[in-house]
Protein backbone atom coordinates (compact mmCIF):
# COMPACT_ATOMS: atom_id res chain seq x y z
CA UNK A 1 0.00 0.00 0.00
CA UNK A 2 1.64 3.65 -0.97
CA UNK A 3 1.07 5.89 2.37
CA UNK A 4 -0.89 8.86 1.69
CA UNK A 5 1.27 12.30 1.16
CA UNK A 6 -0.10 13.53 4.55
CA UNK A 7 0.69 10.15 6.08
CA UNK A 8 4.23 10.14 4.09
CA UNK A 9 4.70 14.16 5.60
CA UNK A 10 4.02 12.89 9.11
CA UNK A 11 5.93 10.22 9.33
CA UNK A 12 8.96 12.29 7.93
CA UNK A 13 8.11 14.59 9.79
CA UNK A 14 8.38 12.82 12.82
CA UNK A 15 11.49 12.31 11.42
CA UNK A 16 13.06 15.32 12.04
CA UNK A 17 11.53 19.04 12.86
CA UNK A 18 11.95 22.05 10.85
CA UNK A 19 12.43 25.25 12.61
CA UNK A 20 11.44 28.36 10.60
CA UNK A 21 13.27 31.47 11.93
CA UNK A 22 13.01 34.26 9.64
CA UNK A 23 12.47 35.19 5.90
CA UNK A 24 12.41 31.97 4.97
CA UNK A 25 15.49 30.56 6.50
CA UNK A 26 15.18 27.73 8.89
CA UNK A 27 17.13 24.92 10.76
CA UNK A 28 16.41 21.44 10.78
CA UNK A 29 17.22 18.67 13.34
CA UNK A 30 17.34 15.02 13.50
CA UNK A 31 20.29 13.63 13.87
CA UNK A 32 24.43 14.84 13.21
CA UNK A 33 25.13 18.69 13.66
CA UNK A 34 22.05 21.06 12.70
CA UNK A 35 21.04 21.62 9.04
CA UNK A 36 20.41 24.81 8.07
CA UNK A 37 18.19 25.77 4.96
CA UNK A 38 16.32 28.62 2.53
CA UNK A 39 13.33 27.49 0.98
CA UNK A 40 10.23 29.38 -0.84
CA UNK A 41 8.91 28.08 -4.37
CA UNK A 42 11.62 29.45 -6.49
CA UNK A 43 14.55 28.79 -4.33
CA UNK A 44 16.29 26.16 -2.08
CA UNK A 45 19.07 26.20 -0.38
CA UNK A 46 20.86 23.70 2.27
CA UNK A 47 23.84 24.22 4.77
CA UNK A 48 25.15 20.93 5.65
CA UNK A 49 23.55 17.34 5.44
CA UNK A 50 23.72 15.06 8.29
CA UNK A 51 23.99 11.55 7.21
CA UNK A 52 22.35 10.05 4.26
CA UNK A 53 18.94 8.65 6.22
CA UNK A 54 18.37 12.27 7.65
CA UNK A 55 18.95 14.08 4.47
CA UNK A 56 16.54 11.91 2.36
CA UNK A 57 14.16 12.83 4.89
CA UNK A 58 14.76 16.43 4.66
CA UNK A 59 14.32 16.39 0.92
CA UNK A 60 11.01 14.97 0.90
CA UNK A 61 10.05 17.88 3.28
CA UNK A 62 11.21 20.55 1.24
CA UNK A 63 10.34 18.47 -2.18
CA UNK A 64 6.52 19.34 -0.23
CA UNK A 65 7.49 22.88 -1.48
CA UNK A 66 9.76 23.50 -4.27
CA UNK A 67 10.58 20.84 -6.73
CA UNK A 68 12.99 22.56 -7.99
CA UNK A 69 16.77 22.05 -7.98
CA UNK A 70 18.95 23.46 -5.29
CA UNK A 71 20.42 26.66 -5.96
CA UNK A 72 23.47 26.01 -2.72
CA UNK A 73 24.35 23.57 -0.75
CA UNK A 74 27.19 24.71 1.28
CA UNK A 75 29.36 22.39 3.87
CA UNK A 76 30.70 24.37 7.11
CA UNK A 77 33.27 21.94 7.08
CA UNK A 78 34.11 18.40 6.35
CA UNK A 79 32.57 15.99 9.49
CA UNK A 80 30.60 13.30 8.92
CA UNK A 81 27.89 14.37 10.90
CA UNK A 82 27.97 17.21 8.70
CA UNK A 83 28.50 16.05 5.46
CA UNK A 84 27.85 12.52 4.52
CA UNK A 85 24.13 13.34 3.73
CA UNK A 86 25.48 15.03 0.65
CA UNK A 87 25.03 12.21 -1.24
CA UNK A 88 21.39 12.64 -0.98
CA UNK A 89 21.73 15.84 -3.22
CA UNK A 90 23.59 14.35 -6.44
CA UNK A 91 22.71 15.60 -9.42
CA UNK A 92 20.62 18.01 -8.38
CA UNK A 93 22.39 20.99 -7.38
CA UNK A 94 23.27 23.90 -9.06
CA UNK A 95 26.58 24.60 -7.02
CA UNK A 96 28.02 23.06 -3.82
CA UNK A 97 30.19 25.04 -2.13
CA UNK A 98 32.91 24.89 1.21
CA UNK A 99 36.71 25.68 1.97
CA UNK A 100 39.40 24.50 -0.26
CA UNK A 101 40.52 23.07 3.24
CA UNK A 102 37.00 21.65 4.02
CA UNK A 103 37.22 19.94 0.92
CA UNK A 104 40.66 18.66 1.21
CA UNK A 105 39.97 16.74 4.87
CA UNK A 106 36.30 15.83 3.15
CA UNK A 107 38.90 13.75 0.36
CA UNK A 108 41.32 12.92 2.48
CA UNK A 109 39.32 11.09 5.35
CA UNK A 110 36.93 9.36 3.05
CA UNK A 111 39.99 8.17 1.05
CA UNK A 112 41.60 6.71 4.06
CA UNK A 113 37.81 5.05 4.69
CA UNK A 114 37.87 3.95 1.14
CA UNK A 115 34.47 5.65 1.02
CA UNK A 116 34.79 8.01 -1.84
CA UNK A 117 32.38 6.95 -3.97
CA UNK A 118 29.71 6.96 -1.68
CA UNK A 119 30.49 10.93 -0.96
CA UNK A 120 29.57 13.85 -3.02
CA UNK A 121 32.51 16.90 -2.58
CA UNK A 122 31.79 20.22 -3.27
CA UNK A 123 32.15 21.35 -6.98
CA UNK A 124 33.07 24.78 -5.91
CA UNK A 125 36.05 25.65 -3.08
CA UNK A 126 37.75 28.69 -2.31
CA UNK A 127 40.81 30.42 0.04
CA UNK A 128 40.12 33.63 0.56
CA UNK A 129 38.30 35.23 3.38
CA UNK A 130 35.04 35.25 1.68
CA UNK A 131 32.76 33.46 -1.05
CA UNK A 132 28.85 35.37 -1.78
CA UNK A 133 26.08 34.22 -4.10
CA UNK A 134 22.68 35.61 -4.85
CA UNK A 135 19.93 33.49 -4.33
CA UNK A 136 16.55 34.98 -5.06
CA UNK A 137 16.42 38.30 -3.12
CA UNK A 138 18.75 36.57 -0.41
CA UNK A 139 22.37 37.43 -0.48
CA UNK A 140 24.53 34.19 0.97
CA UNK A 141 27.90 35.09 2.05
CA UNK A 142 30.62 32.54 3.34
CA UNK A 143 33.17 34.10 5.91
CA UNK A 144 36.62 32.46 6.77
CA UNK A 145 38.25 33.73 9.65
CA UNK A 146 41.61 30.69 10.04
CA UNK A 147 41.31 27.05 12.16
CA UNK A 148 39.55 26.68 14.71
CA UNK A 149 37.63 23.23 15.62
CA UNK A 150 38.94 22.13 11.85
CA UNK A 151 41.01 24.52 9.37
CA UNK A 152 38.18 24.33 6.94
CA UNK A 153 35.28 25.88 8.98
CA UNK A 154 32.70 28.20 7.48
CA UNK A 155 30.04 31.03 8.76
CA UNK A 156 27.20 31.26 6.40
CA UNK A 157 25.42 34.61 6.83
CA UNK A 158 21.98 35.02 5.21
CA UNK A 159 22.33 38.62 4.90
CA UNK A 160 19.09 39.35 4.51
CA UNK A 161 17.15 37.74 7.01
CA UNK A 162 20.50 38.30 9.04
CA UNK A 163 20.90 34.50 9.79
CA UNK A 164 24.29 32.77 10.33
CA UNK A 165 25.16 29.27 10.56
CA UNK A 166 28.22 28.73 12.18
CA UNK A 167 28.34 25.26 11.84
CA UNK A 168 31.29 23.79 14.88
CA UNK A 169 32.49 26.72 15.70
CA UNK A 170 29.53 26.92 17.92
CA UNK A 171 29.10 24.13 20.79
CA UNK A 172 26.43 25.79 23.01
CA UNK A 173 27.17 24.80 26.31
CA UNK A 174 28.19 21.22 25.33
CA UNK A 175 32.31 20.21 25.39
CA UNK A 176 33.63 20.47 21.91
CA UNK A 177 34.91 18.40 19.48
CA UNK A 178 38.19 19.90 18.76
CA UNK A 179 39.79 18.13 15.89
CA UNK A 180 43.74 18.32 15.59
CA UNK A 181 44.11 15.90 13.18
CA UNK A 182 42.49 18.40 10.59
CA UNK A 183 44.25 21.67 11.81
CA UNK A 184 41.79 22.75 14.62
CA UNK A 185 43.28 25.88 17.12
CA UNK A 186 41.91 27.08 20.11
CA UNK A 187 43.74 30.35 20.14
CA UNK A 188 42.47 30.90 17.01
CA UNK A 189 39.11 29.46 17.18
CA UNK A 190 38.79 32.82 20.22
CA UNK A 191 39.88 35.34 17.63
CA UNK A 192 37.64 33.93 15.43
CA UNK A 193 34.51 34.27 17.69
CA UNK A 194 35.61 37.39 18.64
CA UNK A 195 35.63 38.50 14.30
CA UNK A 196 31.90 36.91 14.53
CA UNK A 197 30.51 39.07 17.43
CA UNK A 198 32.23 42.47 15.59
CA UNK A 199 30.79 41.20 12.23
CA UNK A 200 27.47 40.54 13.13
CA UNK A 201 24.99 42.68 14.91
CA UNK A 202 22.67 42.38 18.24
CA UNK A 203 19.31 40.81 15.92
CA UNK A 204 21.40 38.41 14.17
CA UNK A 205 20.31 35.10 15.07
CA UNK A 206 22.63 32.22 14.63
CA UNK A 207 22.58 28.49 14.20
CA UNK A 208 24.49 26.22 16.03
CA UNK A 209 26.47 22.54 15.15
CA UNK A 210 25.47 21.52 18.40
CA UNK A 211 24.11 22.15 21.75
CA UNK A 212 24.08 19.59 24.95
CA UNK A 213 21.01 18.11 25.63
CA UNK A 214 18.00 21.07 27.21
CA UNK A 215 20.11 23.37 25.15
CA UNK A 216 18.71 25.30 21.82
CA UNK A 217 20.79 25.19 18.58
CA UNK A 218 19.98 28.44 18.00
CA UNK A 219 20.89 31.91 20.00
CA UNK A 220 22.19 35.28 19.78
CA UNK A 221 26.01 37.21 20.52
CA UNK A 222 25.73 36.23 24.48
CA UNK A 223 26.31 32.27 23.60
CA UNK A 224 29.04 33.29 21.28
CA UNK A 225 30.90 34.94 24.18
CA UNK A 226 30.18 31.99 26.66
CA UNK A 227 31.60 29.59 24.28
CA UNK A 228 33.82 32.38 23.65
CA UNK A 229 35.40 32.23 27.81
CA UNK A 230 35.18 28.82 27.68
CA UNK A 231 37.83 28.10 24.88
CA UNK A 232 39.93 30.94 26.36
CA UNK A 233 39.14 29.64 30.06
CA UNK A 234 40.63 26.17 28.79
CA UNK A 235 43.84 27.48 27.58
CA UNK A 236 44.22 29.82 30.54
CA UNK A 237 43.57 26.59 32.78
CA UNK A 238 45.85 24.04 30.73
CA UNK A 239 48.71 26.90 31.07
CA UNK A 240 48.61 27.33 34.49
CA UNK A 241 48.71 23.12 35.14
CA UNK A 242 51.55 23.14 32.91
CA UNK A 243 53.56 25.63 35.03
CA UNK A 244 52.87 23.94 38.06
CA UNK A 245 54.02 20.47 36.66
CA UNK A 246 50.53 18.23 35.87
CA UNK A 247 50.66 15.50 33.48
CA UNK A 248 48.02 15.13 30.96
CA UNK A 249 46.82 11.51 32.43
CA UNK A 250 46.34 13.45 36.14
CA UNK A 251 44.45 15.99 34.48
CA UNK A 252 42.26 13.72 32.44
CA UNK A 253 41.59 11.91 35.46
CA UNK A 254 40.26 14.74 38.42
CA UNK A 255 39.07 17.38 36.00
CA UNK A 256 35.31 17.88 35.34
CA UNK A 257 34.64 21.28 34.26
CA UNK A 258 36.76 24.42 33.25
CA UNK A 259 37.13 26.84 35.96
CA UNK A 260 35.43 29.98 34.98
CA UNK A 261 33.27 27.69 32.60
CA UNK A 262 30.63 25.34 34.70
CA UNK A 263 27.89 25.85 32.18
CA UNK A 264 30.22 23.63 29.81
CA UNK A 265 29.57 20.03 31.06
CA UNK A 266 28.87 16.76 29.46
CA UNK A 267 30.92 13.65 28.47
CA UNK A 268 33.73 14.60 26.47
CA UNK A 269 35.84 16.90 28.73
CA UNK A 270 38.79 15.05 27.93
CA UNK A 271 39.22 15.96 24.19
CA UNK A 272 39.40 19.69 25.55
CA UNK A 273 42.08 18.80 27.59
CA UNK A 274 43.70 16.44 24.75
CA UNK A 275 43.81 19.65 22.08
CA UNK A 276 44.49 22.02 25.16
CA UNK A 277 47.38 20.10 26.08
CA UNK A 278 49.23 19.70 22.51
CA UNK A 279 48.65 22.98 21.55
CA UNK A 280 50.55 24.27 24.85
CA UNK A 281 52.70 21.74 25.45
CA UNK A 282 53.50 19.99 22.21
CA UNK A 283 52.80 23.66 19.82
CA UNK A 284 50.19 21.58 17.45
ZN1 LIG B 1 32.52 19.06 13.38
Amino acid sequence: MIPSRQLLASILFDAGEMHPLRRNVGFYTERGGTIGWLLTKDHLVVVDTQFKPQAENLLSILRETNDKPLDLLVNTHHHRDHTSGNIAFKGIVKTHVAHQNSYNNQKRVAEARDNLANELLPDTTFEGEKWSAKVGDENITLHYAGPAHTNGDVMVHFENANIVHMGDLMFNRRFPYIDKSAGAHIGNWVKVLQKARSMFDDETIFIFGHADNGYPVKGGKEDLTAFENYLSNLLEFMNKAVKEGKTLDELKASVTEIPGAPEWKGDGISRSLDAAWMEIVEGK
